[in-house]
């Protein structure tokens, strides 16, 4: 573990919603250029851990650093550095698939010549070029998850953040999103996804954090934390 270079390190993260702590006291690190799974039944902390670390919620404790700087005091170097997919992706609905790319690319003040190549580049990897004038509204959840990361992966981002990307979603466009996750992790970024299913992780991920009730019980490379066994008979009784 001594030469890890971290894409994402949590030291104490804490978070407590009324009397219930949401998540109690996280260390959560995340190698860069791996293909991390944050794994853990409903209601784990895993969305919690999540909207804290990309700067959507505010900790009530602990530190978070992303490539090294911390979080909460370099927002604007971070908000540059990372993309999100959250899981109840709000989208414009009354935008097309193409509009919601510059729309964001706008947003992002990403020069306009610029957006358009990139959102062409992401439409097309996305399959996604002969919906792209079609409003979102009419979009699957496939395709809202696909649309989604297009957006998210428009400025380039060096690590990327999705909260259960594969729930809902066919299996056409489940396959598309892994391959351009893979594609993406391969060139050196990172990316982190929550999930509840073992099977998923223990497929796609080379890094696992394993959460429950608010805590990581178990972190480290895939190999290394099943030890041999299915993450689902090492964990047994959690998901
Ligand atoms: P899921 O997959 O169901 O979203 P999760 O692992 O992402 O699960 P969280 O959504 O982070 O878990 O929830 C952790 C705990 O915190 C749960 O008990 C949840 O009810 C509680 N919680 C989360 N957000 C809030 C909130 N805004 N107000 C009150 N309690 C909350």
């Amino acid at each position: 573990m001594a030469d890890i270079v971290e894409a994402v390190r949590t030291q104490g993260l804490f978070k407590r919603f009324g009397q219930q702590t949401a998540v109690g006291g996280v260390d959560l690190i995340v190698p860069q250029g791996s293909f991390a799974g944050l794994v853990g039944p409903n209601g784990a902390g895993k969305t919690t851990t999540l909207s804290m670390v990309t700067g959507l919620l505010r900790p009530d404790g602990g530190l978070i650093h992303i490539d090294g700087v911390d979080v909460w005091r370099d927002q604007v170097v971070i908000k540059s550095r990372i993309g999100v997919l959250p899981e109840g992706l709000r989208l414009f609905e009354r935008l097309s698939g193409r509009e919601l790319l510059s729309y964001n690319g706008q947003l992002r003040g990403i020069p306009r010549a610029e957006v358009e190549q990139r959102a062409e580049g992401l439409l097309k990897i996305m399959d996604l070029t002969e919906a792209a004038d079609k409003l979102v509204i009419d979009y699957s959840t496939g395709m809202r998850k696909k649309i989604g990361l297009a957006a998210a992966l428009l400025h380039n981002p060096k690590v990327l953040f999705l909260d259960e990307p594969f729930e809902g979603v066919d299996p056409v466009s489940a396959n598309t999103l892994v391959e351009v996750l893979q594609r993406y992790t391969a060139s050196g970024s990172t990316v982190i996804f929550s999930s509840h299913v073992m099977e998923l992780v223990e497929r796609l991920c080379d890094w696992v954090s394993v959460m429950n009730r608010g805590q990581i019980v178990a972190q480290g490379p895939l190999e290394t934390v099943r030890a041999g066994r299915s993450l689902n008979e090492a964990f047994l009784g959690l998901v």
